[in-house]
């Protein structure tokens, strides 16, 4: 498989003021840590619960938050290392989609404008630029009919849709979507899915796919990377990971998802307390107040992210 990313150590903190009038600051760990290989042409899925950091990571990759330390390499290149113009031609090449088209979506600007933008921006399809516009929309299912009007004349789905024409606009290898389905309709989540599948086909794009629908998350990922206070825990092809699971927080994680009547029931594992702070995360390994399998050594070693068979890897003392 061809390499298309490649994440080392990558960190991505925040100060924050202890107390309203306080001149101290602490940090919050939003990714602490991160290794990771993406593949030409997967679909790579991010789960975790909210305030795992993986949002945070997704717009690190792309270096819409400025990550505090470490590597990212896109196609051998250094993407931390590029100036602010280089960084904006780069950007051509990996794109983001948002959970929320509504409010990633300029109100003010009519569809023509919005996917239109981008192609200014880059120089692209000059002296054709309306018959590119067309031609992105049909290929995400809609028609001319759409170019003149407003985003808040469009549902959910169909401004996803535009979201995803604006991304593709510029000729992607790599696309972020982050909770891209999250805002719509259970009706309408399928035909999303299933038309970025198709993207992915025809246009050969890489996903990181970031949800907290585990369900979808399987349907659509190659591999699956769960998440917990900023760090990966567990990762690994999707079938392999959902059929055995080796982290107790990922086999947490899935034997809350509902199954069908007939399948055989699975013991929910239900999970103690909240998430806890990533301001102060607990020593040792960070998920051991959660556990339900914590052994002392637990309690002051952190486990490494390590192989447990196949490729599949993950951080845990008894995996
Ligand atoms: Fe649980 Fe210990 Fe494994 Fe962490 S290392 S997941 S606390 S058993």
């Amino acid at each position: 498989m061809e390499e298309l990313l490649r994440i080392k150590n990558l960190k991505t903190y925040f100060p924050v003021k202890k107390g309203r009038l306080a001149k101290r600051f602490s940090v919050v760990r939003a990714v602490d840590g991160v290794d990771l290989t993406i593949y030409k042409g997967e679909t790579l899925g991010l789960v975790g619960e909210s305030g795992c950091g993986k949002s945070t990571l997704g717009k690190s990759i792309l270096r819409l938050i400025e990550p505090t330390e470490g590597e990212i390499y896109f196609k051998e290149k250094s993407l931390l290392s590029l100036s602010d113009y280089e960084l904006r031609a780069k950007r051509k090449e990996m794109q983001i989609v948002f959970q929320d088209p509504f409010s990633s979506l300029n109100p003010r600007m009519r569809v023509d404008s919005i996917i239109g933008e981008p192609l200014a921006i880059h120089s692209l399809a000059e002296g054709k630029v309306r018959e590119r516009i067309v031609e992105l929309l049909n290929s995400v299912g809609m028609g001319e009919d759409a170019l003149k009007r407003f985003p808040h004349e469009f549902s959910g789905g169909q401004r996803q849709r535009i979201g995803l024409a604006r991304a593709l606009a510029v000729e992607p290898e790599f696309i972020v979507a982050d909770e891209p389905i999250s805002a719509l309709d259970v009706s309408i989540q399928a035909q999303i899915i299933n038309l970025m599948k198709d993207l992915q086909d025809k246009f050969n794009l890489t996903y990181l796919f970031i949800a907290h629908d585990l369900r979808v998350v399987e349907y659509i990922s190659d591999r699956v990377a769960v998440m917990y206070l900023g760090k990966i825990v567990e990762i690994g092809e999707s079938k392999k990971l959902y059929d055995s699971p080796r982290h107790p927080y990922t086999q947490a994680l899935l034997s809350v998802i509902p199954v069908p009547e007939l399948e055989a029931k699975k013991e929910r594992i239900v999970l103690k307390g909240d998430i806890p702070s990533p301001i102060s995360p607990p020593g040792g390994c960070a998920f051991h107040t959660r556990c339900p399998v914590a052994i002392e050594r637990c309690l002051h070693e952190e486990p490494l992210l390590r192989e447990i068979e196949n490729g599949q890897k993950a951080s845990c003392h008894l995996a």
